[in-house]
């Protein structure tokens, strides 16, 4: 029996209708609705398949940042949710789940390590689910995970979830593919390179053509890059575009097309171009990073790129030789934990 009626009885839900281009047919856009959701709304985005709207906002700083975004996939028997969020909202998820379904969730994936990912890990396997990462997210969960835990602990005003759990780990890995399909529903899990973290992995759905990109792909500015090799991130999403999708659901940020996709990797693009271009003149970080200017992305996340400092001078420190991309993610916790999450 389904309970989802608190959810969305009475809801008028506007849509937006996006021209996207296939591969396959170029010539015939193909009309995607995609929903508007406020934040904490849940949406059944396709049949069984459940889209949880995280607060986030660059813009608006009285916005409380509400982790991760969550996907949910209703098996035969049981429940796939994408990414574990931090513990306090993993339990504010597994009670919109409940809205929607009476089985028990089987498997949560950690898109990657980050704490508004993975750190929720601990609630679902209390559940009695088990999780799921790619080798590297598992190999940095593990590796930094209690540094970064017990730094969280100890802090005067850290999160009280972290104080009253304690950090779990993935019990399930894999190095480029996991799919699980029990013949009414399919999810393949792609390591597809390092793009946002030397770990990340993307939820593909392939009849629904559902894409849920954990921060390989955000919408809006809410990039943070430092475990990212940016050159290396593009191709990741060169290799996403490429997949068969009709909605991307992005670890923060409203659900979009497919084009999110390219706006993602053409960022990178931008950024690169424009900081080597600095680089190249001799110019210094700081002058670089408030030249920076792209009406489009404006347009797309509502900041100027000049205000995307941390992005910047990643970027700076990768083009002038400061960053040993196979370190990412494993520096001294005092050096590298905590500022960002996302
Ligand atoms: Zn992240």
């Amino acid at each position: 029996m389904l309970k989802r009626v608190s959810l969305f009885a009475g809801a008028v839900v506007a849509v937006v209708t996006l021209a996207v281009v296939f591969a396959q047919d170029k010539k015939e856009p193909e009309k995607v609705d995609v929903p508007e959701m406020k934040f904490d709304d849940v949406k059944e985005i396709a049949p069984g398949v459940f889209f949880r709207y995280s607060s986030i906002s660059a813009t608006d700083k009285k916005v409380p940042f509400g982790g991760s975004n969550n996907t949910w996939i209703v098996f035969k028997d049981y429940v796939v949710v994408i990414d574990a969020n931090f513990p306090k909202e993993a339990e504010d998820v597994m009670a919109a789940i409940k809205k929607t379904t009476d089985k028990p969730v089987k498997y949560v994936f950690d898109t990657h390590h980050h704490g508004d990912h993975a750190w929720g890990n601990t609630i679902w396997a209390k559940a009695g689910a088990k999780v799921i990462g790619s080798k590297d997210c598992a190999r940095l969960l593990k590796t930094k995970g209690p540094a970064e835990w017990k730094q969280e602990q100890d802090k005067l005003d850290g999160r009280k979830d972290i104080k009253a759990n304690e950090l779990k780990l993935v019990d399930e890995d894999f190095a480029e593919k996991l799919v699980l399909d029990d013949g009414t529903q399919t999810v393949e899990f792609h390591f597809l390179g390092h793009a946002h973290t030397p770990g990340d992995a993307v939820a593909y759905l392939p009849k629904q053509k559902i894409l849920c990109t954990g921060d390989m792909c955000v919408n809006g500015a809410f990039n943070y890059c430092g475990h990212a090799d940016t050159a290396s991130w593009i191709k990741v999403l060169e290799k996403a575009e490429k997949f068969d999708v009709k909605l991307v659901c992005p670890g923060h940020g409203p659900v979009a097309g497919k084009d999110v996709l390219a706006k993602q990797r053409r960022w990178f693009e931008d950024l690169r171009a424009a900081v080597k271009k600095g680089v190249d003149d001799k110019k210094e970080l700081k002058d670089i990073t408030a030249g920076l200017s792209f009406d489009w992305y404006e347009k797309w996340t509502g900041v100027g790129a000049k205000t995307r400092d941390e992005n910047a001078e990643h970027v700076y420190k990768e083009l002038t030789g400061k960053i040993d991309h196979s370190k990412l993610g494993l520096l001294t916790p005092a050096a590298d934990v905590g500022a960002k999450t996302e």
